[in-house]
């Protein structure tokens, strides 16, 4: 049980241009949902036990949020974990996509267990500090000989950090000799994919408002992976009523590929091969043409923009103002840890904030508007419906950030935008996921950063030789 005491300002829908901040209420938290918002509640005599398995903790804790500007968790809808361990190479600090790739795969290959859970907990650590409370991973590499459970490590990682996790389970089948990107050492056959997707669902998968554990299925791109594999899956997650995701329209050379080898751009192939429609995302969504984004329209299909990673790998600038005066579903994400190379949340929505500014103008995109990407939408992709606002009876994931600090100093004319405008570490000073303190005065609860830290460089030094 939580307290949240005199909160200096706090927003129950940030995505809404007409959210006016409560300020100086209090806000009680039981078990894993909100329970009342209000001046001066009473500290509860006796707690109430959290529901079971919620994680909660049924001591109450009291924090004085008078410093602190209050706002929904945010939720990250693209990752790639386990590149954190091959952040900044230089080999490939100025190279665009496909050359970025072939070079990584070499080194991919030699990731093993400890890589993926420590490489994990790092990432999930990072976009906790910056109010990050639901993520995704889209984890497609499977090198040979890799014959331990890789989700439920994840699994094991975010139970460690706290999150709130809806890991994919990726794929890539088509290897260089099939026409396709990656060295035979990281694809696995399409059958060893299919029946570890269906094994993950009945494994982990957990339908209800407010689960720590969704699964979603994530075969790579056009460029990895067989018609029938992005057919099979996609028949696979609906007939389980789970998500699809992958990545879509990233850059100019994927068209040429998919015309060169297909006869068609990338999302007529999807269209072709089911994977399009209210239950399919697509990360990065930057080369669609006028036509298309009305196809996305038309059939709900949501996408999830990635700023840094996009201007990091100079692939373009997704056409996010058009999108949103379309009604097409836009998240958030910050995409692999290789190409960002960042799990700052917050710094993402600035880099959203000023991205569209570069194409469009000054006026392309507001502050509400970011959040909404960073609330409600990548709620609405993950698939829950009670998340993203601050709410009785909703779930309690939130983010308190303190603006009563030198970077902040002048502009509190407008507590909310002064997150995105001013600032300059973009770390929460406390982060609540599922009616638990996962970040407490900037800090980690659940796990030694420095330890976490300290391995995190073993492992990458031990990965990244190549061969
Ligand atoms: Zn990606």
């Amino acid at each position: 049980m939580i307290l949240l005491k005199n909160c200096y300002a706090l927003y129950p829908d940030p995505a809404d241009p007409d959210c006016e901040p409560l300020r100086g209420v209090d806000l009680l938290i039981q078990g894993n949902r909100i329970n009342r918002i209000g001046r001066q509640l009473p500290a509860p005599k006796n707690g109430i036990p959290p529901a079971a398995g919620s994680g909660a903790s049924a001591a109450l804790q009291t924090i004085d949020a008078s410093r602190c500007v209050v706002v929904p968790g945010f939720v990250n809808t693209h990752h790639h974990f386990y590149q954190v361990l091959t952040r900044n190479l230089p080999a490939v600090q100025n190279a665009k996509l496909f050359t970025w790739l072939v070079y990584l795969y070499e080194i991919w290959k030699n990731i093993d267990e400890e890589a993926v859970l420590v490489s994990s907990q790092v990432a999930l650590g990072e976009l906790a500090k910056t109010g990050c409370t639901c993520t995704t991973d889209h984890h497609y590499l499977y090198p040979n000989g890799f014959s331990a459970d890789l989700m439920g490590l994840q699994f094991e990682a975010a139970d460690r950090i706290g999150m709130r996790f809806t890991p994919t389970r990726g794929s890539m089948s088509l290897s260089k000799k099939d026409g396709g990107l990656p060295p035979d050492s990281v694809v696995q056959t399409e059958e060893q994919i299919l029946e570890d997707s269906l094994r993950v669902i009945e494994q982990y998968h957990d339908p209800s408002p407010l689960a720590m554990r969704k699964v979603v299925l994530a075969p790579c791109s056009p460029f990895s992976v067989s018609r029938e594999l992005m057919v099979e899956t996609a028949r696979l997650a609906r007939s389980h009523a789970v998500r699809l995701h992958t990545h879509l329209a990233e850059t100019e050379d994927e068209d040429e590929y998919c015309l060169r080898k297909y006869g068609k751009r990338p999302l007529e192939l999807m269209e072709q091969w089911e994977f399009v429609g209210e239950d399919v995302s697509y990360a990065h969504g930057i080369h669609f043409s006028d036509e298309e984004l009305e196809v996305l329209h038309q059939s709900g299909t949501a996408v999830c923009h990635c700023p840094s990673s996009n201007m990091r790998l100079g692939s373009g600038i997704a056409r996010v103002k058009e999108m949103i005066e379309k009604g097409i579903t836009v998240s958030l994400a910050v995409d692999g840890s290789a190409s960002n190379d960042a799990s700052d949340f917050l710094g993402e929505m600035r880099q959203a904030l000023f991205l569209q500014r570069v194409r469009y103008g000054a006026d392309a995109i507001t502050v509400p508007q970011i959040f909404a990407l960073a609330t409600r939408n990548g709620a609405k992709v993950l698939n829950f419906s009670e998340l993203g606002r601050i709410e009785e009876g909703w779930g309690a994931d939130l983010a308190l950030f303190d603006v009563h600090k030198l970077a902040y100093a002048g502009a509190l004319s407008d507590p909310l935008a002064a997150l995105l405008f001013a600032g300059v570490d973009h770390r929460s000073e406390y982060t609540i996921i599922n009616g638990r303190l996962v970040v407490r005065q900037g800090k980690l609860t659940g796990v030694d950063e420095s330890d976490l830290t300290e391995k995190a460089n073993r492992i990458a030094a031990r990965i990244q030789k190549i061969g």
